[in-house]
C-alpha cells in the first residue's frame, strides 16, 4: 500500500489549478505496518505567480522554489516508484484527484488508484468524532512524537501511515451518514435567568489540548444558581484560519435552572504544556453569538466517563481551583 500526501498552491489568479509543489509518499507492507520505502519530489512552481496564504506557510516552500524538477518529471518518477501498486491511502480523499488535475493540465495520463483509503474518515470513526480531524491533532491524540514539521508532504504521509496502526477494517469500511438538514438551533435555548458572577478555575498544566478538554475538572461546571455539579459532554469551537483553536464552548443543563455555557480557554506555555481556564460567563447576546459560531465549527466529544479515563485525568494533574 502507498500512503500519499501532496502540498500545493492555488495562487490568486484565474487558472483553476491547485499546483502541486510536493509529492510525498511512503510504501507500507500493510496498513499500519512498517514503512519500507519513501518518495519525495519537490517541484518548482511555474503555474501561478503568487502563493496563497496556505502555501506561504509551507515549511519547505524555499526548497520548492529552488527545485529544478518540474511537475511532469516528478509525476512520472512517482508513477515509476509506485510500480503498479493498486492500493493507496491518504489523510482525506482529495489527493488522487488533485494529482490527476495536475496530470491533465500537463497533458499526462491519469493515475489509476484501484482502491483508495481515506484514513482521516476512518480515524474519525475510530475516535467517535463526527468531524474531520487534523493530522497533527490525530497524531497528538495517539501520542506520536512531534518531531517532524507538518505540511511537508513526506512527513504528513509518514504520520498518516503510522496512524494506520490505530485503524481497524471496520473503521476503514465506515461511511458517514449524509448530513441532516440544518435544524433549528435548539442548542441555543439558553437560560435567561440572571446569575451572580462565577468563580473561574484552572486546569493543568497538561501535555495536550485534548487532555485539558477531557479533564474531569474542565467538564464539571456548577449551575450558577444552585451550585449543582453538572457535566459538559462536548466542546464546540470556531475553526481559526491558522493555528489551534483556543476558545471552547460547552453547554450544560441544570434540571431546575436550564442551560448555561461553560467556556474553556486554552493557552500554551513556553515549555509546551497546556493550561486551561474555565468560566461560566453571563449569557449575553455576544456570548450566544460566539456559541452559535462555535456550533458551526468543530466539535470535540469528551472521552473520560469511564473509571479508567478518570484515573488518567488524575495522573495528568488536572487541578481544580474554585
Ligand atoms: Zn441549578
Amino acid at each position: 500500500m502507498i500512503v500519499l500526501d501532496l502540498e500545493w498552491n492555488r495562487g490568486y489568479d484565474k487558472k483553476p489549478l491547485n499546483e502541486i509543489l510536493q509529492i510525498g509518499a511512503v510504501r507500507v507492507e500493510r496498513l499500519g505496518g512498517p514503512i519500507v520505502d519513501v518518495f519525495d519530489a519537490r517541484i518548482r512552481p511555474t503555474v501561478h505567480k503568487n502563493f496563497d496564504l496556505g502555501a506561504k506557510k509551507l515549511p519547505e516552500l524555499k526548497s520548492f522554489k529552488k527545485s529544478r524538477t518540474r511537475f511532469p518529471a516528478a509525476a512520472e518518477a512517482f508513477r515509476a516508484w509506485c510500480g503498479g501498486e493498486t492500493q493507496f491511502a491518504g489523510w482525506g480523499r482529495g489527493d488522487v484527484e488533485e494529482l490527476n488535475e495536475n496530470c491533465k493540465y500537463w497533458g499526462l495520463a491519469p493515475f489509476q488508484a484501484g482502491e483508495f483509503f481515506d484514513l482521516q474518515r476512518a480515524f474519525a470513526h475510530a475516535v467517535g468524532s463526527d468531524q474531520q480531524i487534523a493530522l497533527w491533532r490525530a497524531a497528538e491524540y495517539c501520542g506520536l512524537p512531534d518531531v517532524f514539521d507538518y505540511h511537508s508532504a513526506l512527513n504528513d504521509a509518514m504520520y498518516t501511515a503510522v496512524l494506520g496502526a490505530w485503524l481497524t477494517p471496520e473503521d476503514l469500511a465506515w461511511r458517514p451518514e449524509p448530513a441532516p438538514p440544518k435544524r433549528h438551533r435548539a442548542a441555543l435555548r439558553l437560560s435567561r435567568l440572571p446569575f451572580p458572577r462565577q468563580p473561574r478555575w484552572k486546569v493543568g498544566p497538561v501535555q495536550t489540548p485534548m487532555e485539558a478538554l477531557d479533564a474531569r475538572a474542565s467538564r464539571t461546571p456548577a449551575c450558577p444558581l444552585c451550585g449543582r455539579r453538572l457535566g459538559v459532554a462536548r466542546w464546540h469551537f470556531a475553526v481559526p484560519k491558522t493555528g489551534v483553536p483556543q476558545q471552547f464552548y460547552g453547554a450544560f443543563s441544570c434540571p431546575d435552572h436550564g442551560r448555561f455555557l461553560c467556556r474553556m480557554t486554552l493557552t500554551r506555555r513556553e515549555d509546551g504544556q497546556w493550561l486551561g481556564r474555565g468560566a461560566v460567563p453571563p449569557i449575553t447576546p455576544e456570548l450566544a453569538q460566539e456559541y452559535a459560531s462555535a456550533l458551526d465549527g468543530g466539535v470535540h466529544i469528551c472521552r473520560g466517563t469511564g473509571r479508567k479515563r478518570r484515573r488518567r485525568a488524575g495522573r495528568a494533574q488536572a487541578s481544580e481551583q474554585r
